[in-house]
């Protein structure tokens, strides 16, 4: 290990080599094809509990846990250890033939935080081989019950699903689709159901029925039975933190329930505490969809892993068909990763023991002491739930209307709070922020601050 350290000299003369390096030879996510093959991004050299440290030595609170994922925090010593031991144990085994005791165990103890009458997983690498999973399940379930027709996939404005093609054919978010092609022809979308973004004139309560309305339209103009599944995260996340008002979700899952669509949620995001719970759909939200998506979360980062959670009920609808013999021709090497299923179990022991309490407890702080923030001219609206919150900028407070591309708030905002030691979300004209769960109240009080300032001085440009 300390070998390994030795040789990437990660001190600032080194990170000028391996940052060189990264130019000439990584493809980053997200590049433009302006610097696509040749783009150097921050080197981050290490992190430990709620902050990442750069080369330069300088310690950042990491607002955003890496990708909504690091949320037992950094440098977890008994993740470490389970990583070592599981993989002297057993580092891998072919999910074809075999199977293994962190993947069965860890079912048990998923099925056991899932909502009523789920009972199994299918593990994945991460969060888009999940939605793809949960998609091509759907697909197949539709199949062999002898509804080869009920595929079509209903998704959102503002959503984010995924990298692979058909997950990401769901995403629904500005620049999403601009260079990039979809299965677009199996994808029906409703709108973002974003209160901030509501016409005018129109109360919250009325702009909930307009979006079950809209949905309950498409389905009688579509035609239930060409309709497979609704995919949707109970909030938005990349979207920029869209908590749906009131009981919409509910009022979704009913109509999914009244046409024999299969209900989809994408947990990638809030599941494993972020909500302060492992799953959000039915202890957040009151409902119990088909299928539930994970990934992020279930390790916080320590090893990729996702999954998805199925409803017992499609099972026994699948073993009462007459296709007995029909193959769900599906599966990924490194399903249900003994290192992966390992590694989520003591994540699990960490979260149950305590931290799920404490992320409940610690958010009401969270999100009042960034709500205050709503006193800056700038800022339109800031609005979030347990520990994931959305900044968002606007050119007048009068009209709300949108800053122009051009003028790059977030990252703007996201450079000052460098500058100052805290790593934001930049996302247009947003800064989102889902702290690792471990975060203390002077904590966030620190990131409140620091953001007060950056967004101050943004302001200040912008004059
Ligand atoms: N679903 C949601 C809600 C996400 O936020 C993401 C990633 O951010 C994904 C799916 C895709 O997950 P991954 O990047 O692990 O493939």
């Amino acid at each position: 290990m300390a070998a390994i350290r030795e040789e990437a000299d990660v001190s600032p003369s080194g990170a000028a080599a391996i940052e060189d390096i990264a130019t000439r030879h990584l493809v980053q996510p997200w590049p433009t094809s302006g610097s696509i093959g040749a783009e150097a991004r921050g080197l981050i050299q290490s992190g430990e509990g709620i902050y990442v440290t750069d080369h330069t030595g300088r310690r950042l609170i990491d607002g955003p846990a890496g990708m909504w994922c690091v949320n037992v925090g950094h440098r977890r010593p008994e993740l470490a250890q389970v990583l070592y031991d599981q993989a002297m144990d057993l580092s891998y085994n072919s999910p074809w033939y075999t199977t293994n005791a962190p993947s069965a165990v860890l079912a048990e103890r998923l099925a056991g935080h899932a909502p009523e009458g789920m009972n199994h997983v299918f593990y994945t690498t991460g969060g888009s081989s999940a939605v793809e999973t949960a998609l091509r399940f759907m697909q197949f379930y539709n199949n062999v019950r002898g509804r080869p027709e009920k595929k079509l996939i209903v998704s959102r404005e503002g959503a984010y699903h995924g990298s692979t093609y058909l997950s990401a054919s769901l995403n629904g978010r500005p620049r999403d689709h601009d260079w990039m092609d979809s299965a677009s022809q199996l994808v029906l979308k409703l709108s973002s159901p974003n209160p901030f973004r509501r016409p005018s004139g129109v109360s919250v309560e009325a702009f909930c029925d307009g979006l079950v309305e809209e949905f309950r339209t498409l389905i009688a103009t579509t035609g239930a039975e060409r309709i497979g599944a609704f995919v949707a995260e109970p909030i938005q996340a990349s979207g920029g933190v869209i908590v749906p008002p009131g009981d919409y979700l509910k009022r979704m899952r009913a109509l999914c329930t009244e046409h024999d669509i299969l209900y989809i949620s994408d947990e990638v995001v809030t599941a494993f505490g972020r909500l302060g719970q492992v799953f959000a759909s039915d202890d957040v939200f009151g409902i119990k969809p088909d299928m539930i998506t994970f990934a992020k979360g279930v390790t916080s980062g320590y090893f990729p892993l996702g999954g998805v959670m199925i409803a017992s009920r499609l099972f026994s609808d699948l073993r009462q068909s007459n296709h007995s013999d029909a193959m769900f021709a599906h599966g990924l090497t490194y399903s249900s990763h003994p290192i992966g299923c390992a590694v989520a179990l003591k994540n699990l022991d960490i979260l149950e023991d305590g931290l799920l309490e404490q992320a409940r407890t610690i958010s009401g702080h969270f999100q009042s002491r960034l709500k205050a923030l709503e006193a800056l001219p700038l800022v339109g609206e800031v609005r979030g739930l347990g520990l994931m919150a959305c900044i968002e900028c606007v050119a007048d407070r009068v009209s709300n209307n949108p800053l122009t591309l051009d003028l790059e708030v977030g990252k703007r905002i996201d450079k000052h709070c460098q500058e100052m030691g805290l790593l934001v979300r930049p996302l247009i004209n947003m800064c989102v922020m889902s702290p690792p769960l471990t975060i203390s109240e002077n904590q966030i009080d620190e990131m409140a601050d620091i953001l007060d300032r950056s967004i101050r001085l943004t302001q200040d440009e912008l004059v």
